[in-house]
């Protein structure tokens, strides 16, 4: 079996560096494999490097040229591993959903919450879980991390300091590496429905409101694309605020899509349970569901950038691309 393997950098490959030894990208692709080198036991690797930065730093054209890259260089593999900073994983494997979900293989991101150098470092166990399961034949994106395997498009990084650092709150995990590998039915079980011609741009113009008692809704700035608004539980909204009204109908009438999701991480936002919700439909806004912050962020602008029209974009959010739940 030849796997790709792809690093973009991350905690897994960082040293502590400077007088006050912070981490920082350290040692490149061969130095990190010299210190895990039972994975060459596990496929034939193929090694690229992409760039190796915090993920902190990544902007969505570095993940669309990893899109392609993935493309380019994985036609002689039957599968991918990439190398990546928790702290983006979870768009990044979004974006990654939407953009390879007619590769037909596995592609499996993973990363660690402490550098491979160190002794407790659980960067080891994910490398060789994830070289695992792209040996495996599944074809889907997702994060393999602390013995589990996520669909990317349905992921969140929920810890800061747990080796189980992501969840999949609403999509069951696609794989558990325990004593055995049980990789469940749903995983690569999902419809492709991707509209052609996404991945050339990413419209970045989105503006994200976080809604607490008593906020302002001011209008977005100028050349704002599209707003993704993380409503209260169920999708509720203060609507007799005359400024939330007046920035759905600014939305509507200037064609921004405003899509509406929950803050909670489980469940979604379903806007007919309540009449709040109703009246932001009335108003123009889009039901979110259940998509994560990242899935939607990376609908929203791969949509955008692609020139989609508003029906398509309202679309967009009423049906699954890549197997994320609504
Ligand atoms: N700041 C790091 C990154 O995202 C965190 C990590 O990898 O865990 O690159």
């Amino acid at each position: 079996m030849r796997v790709l393997l792809i690093h973009t950098g991350g905690t897994l490959g960082m040293a502590p560096q400077g007088d006050h030894a912070s981490l920082a990208p350290g040692p490149s692709l061969d130095l990190i494999l010299e210190q895990v080198p039972e994975l060459r036991e596990l496929a034939d690797l193929k090694l690229v490097v992409a760039f190796n930065q915090d993920s902190s730093t990544n902007e969505p054209t570095d993940i669309l040229r990893l899109a392609t890259l993935v493309r380019a260089e994985s036609a002689d593999c039957e599968g991918v591993v990439i190398v990546h900073g928790t702290d983006t994983m979870a768009f990044t494997s979004a974006m990654l959903g939407f953009l390879l979900a007619d590769l037909g293989k596995p592609v499996v991101l993973t990363g660690s919450q402490r550098p491979l150098a160190y002794v407790r470092s659980d960067a080891r166990s994910n490398l060789v879980d994830a070289v695992t399961l792209a040996t495996r034949g599944v074809a889907e994106v997702g994060i393999c991390f602390g013995d589990q395997w996520l669909r990317g498009v349905a992921a969140d990084k929920v810890s800061v300091h747990r080796y189980q650092a992501f969840a999949s709150p609403n999509l069951p995990p696609l794989a558990e590496l325990g004593l055995s590998i049980q990789i469940h039915p749903h995983a690569g079980a999902f419809p492709r429905r991707v509209p052609p011609g996404l991945g050339q741009t990413f419209a970045s113009e989105l503006s994200v409101y976080a809604p607490f008692p008593g906020m302002a809704w001011n209008l977005p700035p100028d050349g704002t694309r599209g707003l993704l608004i993380e409503a209260y539980g169920a999708g509720n909204l203060p609507m007799g605020r005359a400024d939330l009204q007046a920035l759905l109908v600014h939305c509507r009438d200037h064609h921004i899509p405003a899509v509406i999701t929950s803050q909670c991480l489980w469940g979604g936002a379903d806007l007919e349970t309540y009449d709040l919700g109703r009246q932001a439909l009335d108003l123009g806004a889009l039901p979110g569901g259940h998509h994560t912050r990242w899935a939607a962020l990376a609908k929203l602008g791969l949509a955008l950038g692609a020139g989609l029209s508003p029906e398509d974009v309202l679309q967009a959010f009423r049906t699954p691309w890549a197997g994320e739940p609504l």
